[in-house]
Formats: C-alpha cells, structure tokens, sequence
C-alpha cells in the first residue's frame, strides 16, 4: 500500500495488528475515524487505556472483573457446590445468557496446547486443583471447546482430580466439532448444560 501520510500509515499498521484485520480493513477504519468527530477517537483511546490499565482478574473465578470478586462468585443466590471450567470470558458470557446455569466458573485462560507452548502451568489449574481440595466443590462441569486441546486440557484435570471424591462431567456434545462455545445458540448450549453426561463416558466414546 503506497500511503500519502506518514501519519495515515502508522494509524493503520496499527490497527492491521488487531486479529482478522488485514490491511485493506485497517485503512477503511482509519478512514471511518478521521471523519469522525474528534471525541470519537478520544473515547475510543480512553476505553481501551482504562481497559488495559484497570481490569482485573477475579481472585476467585479468574474471569475478567472490574473488582477483586466479580459479580458471579460474590452472588450468594448461586450455587457455589458446582464448577463449571471453561476457556475464557466468552464462554462464561455464552452460558450466562442461557440462564440454565446457576453454578460457578473456573476460567482456565487457555488450553493446554504444546504447539503454542500453552502448558498446565500457563492456566489456572493448579487454583482450580486448590479449590477443589480445600473445598466444598460437589461437581465439576468441562465446557471446552470439542478440540484436541479441549479434550487433553479436560483429561490432564481428570487426571488430577482422580482421587477427589467428585463428579466430574462434560456438556453433551450436541456442538459440532469446531464450533467454539461463543457461537453455539443459546437453546443448544443451554440443552447441552442441563444434559452433561459423566466425563469417564465421554471418554469412552
Ligand atoms: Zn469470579
């Protein structure tokens, strides 16, 4: 791309970092922006300064929270006997929005994938290993996403558990292979939660 400002350019090699924005994107948004008052860019900027200098991590859930406890673990009308583990906040928000789920959260940050370098270490699960230990934690629930990293994030847990006196159980997988938690409709997600079958039967499927 041969820009005509300097200024131009730099505006979109940034934003063309951003995942799924190519160049061609970048340079619309930018344009977009400049048309734009110019409060527009600063509310913009603030956000994701405020974001980026203020968000915390539930001390609790690990889940993205603007307080120490987010709103979800600090509820005394959930029940704090059932653990749902899941990837990250998306998959926290897609269930939420099914209002089958009255449980918790256990937010992993990740899943175990050697190709990227993610191991146990990397995830919260040694917390969600703790939590389990040194509490009154009934069930454990797995809502990975149905990949090879979901499936040997869930079995490393599993293994660790083992000598737990716990359920542990995984979402049907009324979800196609693939498809990530976020994009599954509210009915199926919420189906596939009210239905979780015994992870040691998924296993052998
Ligand atoms: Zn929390």
């Amino acid at each position: 791309m041969n820009f005509s400002s300097k200024l131009l350019e730099n505006a979109v090699n940034e934003v063309s970092q951003l995942p799924g924005i190519g160049k061609r994107t970048a340079l619309r948004l930018v344009l977009h922006l400049l048309k734009q008052p110019k409060e527009r860019t600063t509310y913009l900027t603030e956000a994701l300064q405020n974001l980026k200098e203020k968000v915390k991590l539930c001390k609790n859930c690990h889940n993205i929270s603007d307080v120490d406890l987010c709103e979800i673990c600090a509820n005394k009308n959930r029940n704090d006997e059932l653990i749902c583990v899941v990837e990250d906040i998306r998959d926290v928000m897609a269930i939420e929005s099914t209002a089958q789920f009255r449980g918790m959260y256990h937010v992993l940050g990740g899943k175990i994938s050697p190709i990227e370098g993610i191991g146990p270490q990397n995830l919260t699960i040694d917390s969600l290993i703790a939590k389990v230990r040194g509490g009154t934690i009934k069930e454990i629930i797995f809502a990975l996403s149905p990949t090879m990293e979901g499936d040997t994030t869930n079995f490393y847990i599993y293994k660790q558990l083992e000598d737990i006196d716990i359920s542990v159980s995984t979402i049907a997988r009324g979800i196609a292979v693939g498809n990530e938690l976020e994009y599954a409709d509210e009915i199926t997600l919420g189906r596939s939660i009210l239905n979780r079958i015994p992870f040691e039967g998924s296993l052998k499927q």
